[in-house]
């Protein structure tokens, strides 16, 4: 195709890239609403379709990563899992965790690398006022709700057939309507805890409203129908 009539396409309507933390992010805007959209787990491609698909017909701005795997691979040749980036101690760990015959300096650069626009990133990823910003993520091996039971102040388990596909929220107003949906929902709202560097930690401890739909990795269609509810619902 020519790459006019590429770009004359409307449906892509604005698009353009970003670079932050070391990884580079596809921007998707849409209309214009307080809601924030982010995919970071470069090999969860069910999450990011799913994310593309929903904002070709609702308004939003997403951040979908541009990287084949769920790490990121940095200064140095150093890994590290984009979602442990939001904290110093989360991101540090997880260089040690993913990196253990690396030596100090090698972690350190990518640890400056990423403090240069951490910030300004999550400035980007919070919606304004008392917008919502989602997360899409996909599970392969194991990982379900049950693993968050136990860290989680409320648990709603209405589709315990498919522990799989979950919704883990930080705002109690947000939890309180989710129990009534008919899919698995747990509430991390309160600061603390481990401190691992995910988003949603750093989310709770602001005091953002923010929701991370999981599902297993080729559940499209049910990763589909939570993000519909979400639309429809909060
Ligand atoms: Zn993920």
């Amino acid at each position: 195709m020519e790459r006019r009539s590429f770009l004359a396409l409307p449906w892509f309507g604005r698009r353009k890239e970003i670079k932050a933390c070391g990884a580079r992010f596809r921007v998707i805007r849409r209309g214009s609403t307080a809601r924030r959209y982010l995919f970071i787990h470069g090999d969860e491609t069910t999450a990011r379709d799913a994310l593309a698909a929903h904002l070709t017909a609702h308004d939003g701005i997403g951040y979908s990563v541009l990287n084949g795997k769920r790490t990121i691979t940095g200064a140095h040749g150093m890994v590290y899992d984009p979602n442990r980036m939001f904290s110093e101690e989360g991101l540090r760990r997880n260089l040690d965790r993913l990196n253990p015959k690396a030596e100090d300096w090698q972690k350190r650069a990518v640890l400056e690398i990423v403090a240069q626009d951490r910030e300004s990133f999550v400035r980007r990823l919070t919606p304004p006022g008392k917008g919502l910003l989602v997360a899409l993520h996909n599970n392969a091996r194991g990982y379900s709700v049950k693993d968050e039971v136990a860290i989680s102040e409320e648990v709603s388990l209405q589709d315990e057939a498919h522990l799989h596909e979950f919704l883990l929220c930080t705002d109690p107003g947000d939890f309180a309507k989710l129990k009534t949906s008919p899919f698995n929902v747990v509430l991390q709202g309160k600061p603390g805890g481990e401190e691992d560097g995910s988003l949603s930690r750093l989310m709770a401890k602001r005091g953002i409203r923010y929701v991370n739909i999981e599902a297993g990795i080729g559940k499209a269609a049910e990763q589909k129908a939570m993000l519909d509810w979400v639309q429809s619902n909060l």
